[in-house]
């Protein structure tokens, strides 16, 4: 079967290909079919409560998992990616972080001409509609709202009081030049209600005679005419279905799936595809490599006041006086991101700008998979290292479409990283541990006070981390030999394939990397329409 040609398909509607599609189609005369392999919506979706149901659940999440490695104890982690309209910004758990100005400069550094901090940060401001409103920082008429967790507990006054102690300042906006400090989360949320890029992109643009939409629609691989794309092909209810672009191919289907996509096509490292019978149209040897994520370490502790934490306040009756105060005041258990604080500190005195993250939760869980409540009252800090060093890679084990990638996350392989992970955990301890939390910590629950040494909290660390869902860089952006794209999002060496997601980041980000990925959809917006009035000019 046959696609009506369009001008532009863009394959994957999550963070950033919903952004990329909804803008490009702001231009009546540009024609876009967008590609989704999951479902249109999912009925918890919209609810914040929703970031613990569906983080492992197949209607609405690829569910991948990574290879057993022995960094991490032979441990295979889940991978949860969102698998709908809005991707994993329908899943996620809505916390929103730009990074740091950092992070930008040095994209730009590394040779990605027109991505340093002062190049992205209009398209993070004019992509936000910032609850305070806007100024020459934030954003107050975007798409995408932003809010900040309204609630209040006892907990969160202790922890401010606790931090201020040990002389870290509170941040009045951590999105702004400076991240360093404890905060209340910034979320997407707005009046209790999740803002993914399907309900703040989509929606609006959903009735627009140009944009096309297909959902449960799995794209199989993208069609070369020698070095030139020409279109992709996509399986739907059982058929096959070929669509062809008569300008370019997007693929925004997130750093697990564009590599993929792309070695399934015959782009990829030449030895890889030939083991596979994969015909090599075109020898890349970047595809799949460079890969990063946040390993991440969450403590758990009782706490002495069982009525502060949600562990006892949405627990049975408890549970149904959560959902009254959600429908009446929109705060609560119901309402709230994966941790309604953070803080962003640095591990050494010296460094610059800060290089670990916490989230900071009211309630301890049993399993961080299906995220299950302990039954006894207990809080949580979890720490990553922002910036990690270490590299693994996301590759196609066969060329069946629906096999999923091996993943290797290759976590704590840097020296750097296993310091940082470290020095951030004892950061947490003396965070819990200082006077102001005394009448609320409990006894520490895990790993438990007798892991004390370094080499004893770096092997906890191996045995328990998880990822903090944050995958990138295997499309890595920059001129290098080992780069997928060029700084305009063009695939080296192939014409009419760009890539914009979450893969092209070169580094880490600062932060959780929902912001970014919507940055890079609205960027590569600009840099198509740029191209094609330059074009005809
Ligand atoms: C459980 C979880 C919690 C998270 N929490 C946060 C958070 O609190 N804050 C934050 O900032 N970030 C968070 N993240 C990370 C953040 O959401 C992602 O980094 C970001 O959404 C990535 O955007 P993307 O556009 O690269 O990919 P995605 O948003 O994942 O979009 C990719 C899309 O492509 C589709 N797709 C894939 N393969 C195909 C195919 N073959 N054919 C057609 N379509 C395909 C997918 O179904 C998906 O819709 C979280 C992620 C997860 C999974």
């Amino acid at each position: 079967m046959a696609e009506a040609q369009q001008d532009y398909i863009v394959v994957g509607a999550g963070s950033a290909g919903a952004a990329l599609a909804a803008r490009l189609t702001e231009d009546p005369n540009t024609r876009v079919l967008l590609v989704e392999a999951g479902r249109a919506s999912h009925p918890v979706s919209r609810f914040p409560i929703s970031f613990g149901l569906l983080i492992d659940n197949p209607a609405a999440n690829w569910r991948y998992f990574s290879e057993p490695e022995p960094n991490t104890n032979n441990r295979s982690i889940p991978v949860p990616r969102g698998k709908l309209l809005g991707g994993s910004s329908s899943i996620n758990g809505l916390v929103y972080v730009r990074g740091q100005p950092l992070d930008f400069d040095t994209w730009a550094q590394m040779g990605c001409r027109g991505w340093s901090y002062r190049d992205v940060a209009p398209v993070f401001q004019r992509m936000e509609s910032y609850v305070k409103g806007g100024d020459e920082v934030r954003g107050g008429g975007g798409p995408l709202r932003v809010g900040e967790v309204p609630d209040e507990n006892p907990i969160f006054d202790a922890l401010f009081a606790a931090a201020n102690h040990l002389g870290i300042k509170r941040n009045p906006d951590y999105n702004g030049p400076d991240q360093e400090g404890i905060v209340k989360t910034q979320t997407t949320i707005h009046n209790g209600r999740r803002m993914s890029t399907a309900h703040c992109y989509l929606d609006p643009a959903r009735g627009r005679p140009n944009l096309r939409i297909v959902t449960e629609a799995h794209t199989t691989k993208v069609l070369l005419e020698g070095t030139r794309c020409v279109g992709i092909e996509y399986e739907q209810g059982g058929r096959r279905v070929k669509a062809m672009a008569g300008r370019e191919v997007i693929l925004c289907a997130g750093a697990v799936a564009t590599p993929q996509l792309l070695e399934l096509s015959g782009i990829g490292q030449p030895e890889l595809l030939s083991s596979l019978g994969i015909e090599v149209k075109h020898a890349l040897p970047g595809v799949g490599e460079n890969f990063r994520d946040h390993l991440n370490a969450r403590i758990v502790w009782r706490v002495k006041r069982p009525e502060l934490s949600y562990n006892t306040r949405a627990r049975g009756l408890g549970l149904l006086r959560e959902a009254l105060i959600y429908a009446t005041s929109r705060t609560g258990f119901y309402s709230l991101p994966s941790a309604p604080m953070l803080a962003f500190l640095k591990t050494r005195p010296e460094l610059e700008t800060p290089d670990v993250q916490m989230h900071l939760v009211p309630y301890a869980v049993k399993n961080p998979k299906k995220r299950q409540l302990h039954e006894w009252p207990g809080m949580t800090i979890s720490v990553y290292q922002l910036r990690p060093e270490s590299l693994g890679s996301i590759h196609i084990r066969s060329g069946n479409p629906h096999d999923q990638p091996a993943i290797k996350f290759n976590f704590l392989a840097d020296p750097i990283d296993q310091r940082t992970m470290v020095d951030g955990f004892r950061l947490v301890r003396s965070i819990a541990n200082a006077a102001p939390m005394e009448p609320y910590r409990g006894d520490e629950h895990s790993p438990g006070v007798e892991v004390a040494s370094d080499e004893q909290i770096l092997d906890w660390i191996r045995r328990n981390s998880e990822t903090a869902y944050h995958p990138i860089g295997t499309c890595r952006m920059g001129p290098q030999a080992n780069c997928v794209v060029d700084d305009q999002l063009r695939v080296h060496g192939i014409a009419g394939l760009r890539i914009a997601d979450a893969s092209i980041f070169p580094t880490m980000p600062s932060g959780n990397t929902n912001a970014p990925s919507i940055m890079v959809g609205e960027k590569c917006a600009d840099l198509i329409r740029q191209g094609a009035m330059a074009q005809a000019a």
